[in-house]
């Protein structure tokens, strides 16, 4: 079933959960009993983010240095297959523009509608490490807002439709799309990436998950904001519980987001304290959960990140 399908027959809000392809190595009874806990809160469909390769440097017998290209990751379309193969949920893969051409992301969507998977979140990806800035591969999209439009296009080549039985007007793929009630690191300012996000659902995405944040003013003035902007589809607001001290540094320099002050206080005097800090990571974060359903939101999106007992233990505080 489609995303839009769940998001029109819903009468409450419901919980969306996104997970992170295993690291090389890990098996798929492995996966999916990572994933198990969740499966008691019946979710209705599980994401699964996509990530590219990687440079890794090898010292050479003369000293010097060689780059290789690594993956490091399971792909997201295999994670896919997994999780179908054992539990009977939708499941939603990311598509990213980075290091992927047009060529590449249709062999993807084929790969996708093989397996019988609709639902797509399409991003741009960030850059390399070691890179500065986002550089687009060649032969690639530049921006989610053309990814967006190339899944689109695609969709309109008659094989394809002929091949899936679509009707002229029926669209395969329901589209997912990113944004950042905080800004985008890279915009000059909200308005501007409000207008870019605007582009990407004129392209044709049809619903939006915002990045994680911490205070649920800065997500209603958002939507606020972007309903002004015209934009009409639903914005699924994305939560993750602080776990660990180190996150009050680290999630804004990675996210480009803010910990409000009275969450950095109250973690700021338990910081050597791990389990308190969990606590109270999982206590703000349930709180930010019981108000946006108090506010009628559609879903709330967690991003798991590999962890699954404080996801759960807001799940059964709040679902
Ligand atoms: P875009 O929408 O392309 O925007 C990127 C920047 O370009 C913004 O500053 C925007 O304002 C600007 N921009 C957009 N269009 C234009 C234009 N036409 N002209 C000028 N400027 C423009 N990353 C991964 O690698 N894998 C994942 O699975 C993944 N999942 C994510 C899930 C969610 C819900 C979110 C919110 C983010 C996710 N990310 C993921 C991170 C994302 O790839 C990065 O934040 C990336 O830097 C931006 O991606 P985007 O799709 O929002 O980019």
């Amino acid at each position: 079933m489609k995303i839009t399908d769940i998001l029109a027959k819903s009468t409450k809000t419901y919980p969306s959960l996104e997970i992170v392809p295993p690291l090389r190595g890990m098996t798929k009874n492995e996966l999916l009993e990572s994933i198990a806990p969740f499966m008691e809160f019946s979710p209705k469909y599980i994401n699964v983010t996509s990530h590219r390769d990687e440079f890794e440097y090898k010292e050479e017998a003369d000293g010097t240095f060689s780059r290789h290209l690594v993956r490091n990751r399971i792909s997201e379309t295999t994670v896919c297959a997994a999780i179908m193969s054992r539990y009977n949920i939708e499941v939603v893969p990311h598509l990213i523009c980075g290091g992927n051409t047009v060529e590449e992301i249709q062999s993807r969507l084929d790969n996708l509608a093989f397996l019988g998977i609709n639902n797509i979140v399409a991003l741009r990806g960030d850059s390399m490490t070691g890179e500065k800035r986002f550089a687009p591969t060649p032969g690639g999209y530049r921006y989610a807002s053309e990814l967006v439009e190339g899944i689109r296009n695609y969709q309109g080549s008659s094989s394809y439709r002929r091949s899936r039985g679509l009707e002229t007007d029926e669209r395969y793929f329901c589209i997912g799309v990113g944004a950042y009630p905080e800004k985008h690191f890279e915009a000059p300012n909200l308005e501007t990436d409000i207008a870019n996000l605007k582009k990407k659902v004129d392209a044709g995405s049809d619903y939006i998950i915002t990045q994680m944040f911490f205070d649920n003013q800065v997500y209603y003035d958002f939507v606020e904001k972007c309903r002004a902007a015209g934009i009409a589809v639903p914005i699924i607001p994305g939560l993750k519980p602080i776990s660990t001290f180190k996150q009050i540094s680290v999630l804004p320099e990675a996210f480009s987001l803010d910990i409000p002050l009275e969450l950095t206080q109250e973690l700021t005097k338990f910081k050597d304290d791990r389990n308190a800090v969990y606590q109270i990571g999982t206590e703000w974060c349930t709180q930010q959960c019981k108000d946006l359903i108090a506010h009628g939101v559609p879903a709330v999106h967690f991003y798991t990140m590999g962890k699954s007992e404080n996801i759960t233990n807001i799940l059964k505080e709040c679902f």
